[in-house]
């Protein structure tokens, strides 16, 4: 076997085992739900932020069952070939993440400090699909409350998805591909670069590249 195949197998096998990986959360998220006990998924929120200290985001890409709601939803409106509205202002974005994560300490506080009966577990998984009907993907992403807990915690993290600005072609691909949005170009270039905050470690990129610039690496 050469190394362009193995290469390729490789990203067949880590391609599979996010599909597994999501899945099994997700059976983990419908039995809790089923069992009236959704709050005990705050636990996995918690090993998540831990996770990301060194690893990136792995939840977001592996283990939120919004997240993999959202890439069914998106693999039916691609063959739909229907189209959601983008949200491109980066300041708009920034101001409804800063309320969001502000409501998201508040509810928590009210939850925990002052007995009150909100799931905000399942609140959120509802503003998440409902944002997702109308609107790209990458919205949700960028405004969820705990994505944007893990957006910090990751920031310390010692393996992340690297772009190789010597390799990239500028062909674009991979920017398409995203689901976050963390993918932009260079101001002075098409040669692209990732920002490792955004970014969910889905591995999508990598798949697509087609000269292999991209990888998971320390
Ligand atoms: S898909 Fe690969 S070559 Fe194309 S822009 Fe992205 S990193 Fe560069
Ligand atoms: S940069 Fe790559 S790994 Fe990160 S979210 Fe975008 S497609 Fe996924």
């Amino acid at each position: 076997m050469n190394d362009q195949s193995l290469k390729e197998g490789l990203k067949i096998t880590k391609s599979r085992l996010r599909l597994l990986s999501e899945i099994i959360f997700l059976l983990i998220f419908s039995f809790m739900f089923w069992q009236g006990n959704i709050q005990a998924w705050a636990l996995f929120w918690v090993v998540g932020i831990a996770v990301s200290l060194v690893f990136s985001r792995l939840y977001c890409g592996w283990v939120c069952p919004i997240g993999t709601f959202m890439r069914l939803q998106s693999w039916i409106y691609d063959k739909l070939n229907l189209r959601r509205y983008s949200v491109s202002s980066s300041a708009f974005i920034t101001v409804l993440r800063l309320l969001f994560v502000a409501a998201f300490f508040a509810g928590m506080y009210a939850v925990r400090g002052l007995g009150w009966q909100l799931n905000i577990i399942m609140i959120l998984v509802g503003a998440g699909l409902i944002s997702s009907f109308f609107l790209s993907e990458d919205f949700w992403h960028r405004v969820c409350p705990h994505g944007t807990v893990l957006y910090v915690s990751t920031s310390p993290s010692k393996f992340s998805m690297n772009l190789d600005e010597d390799i990239c072609t500028g062909c674009g691909l991979c920017e398409k591909t995203c689901p976050s949005g963390a993918i932009t170009s260079r101001e002075d270039s098409e040669i692209r670069k990732i920002n490792n905050n955004e970014c969910l470690t889905c591995h999508d990129c990598e798949k697509v590249c087609p000269v292999d610039a991209i990888s998971y690496s320390s």
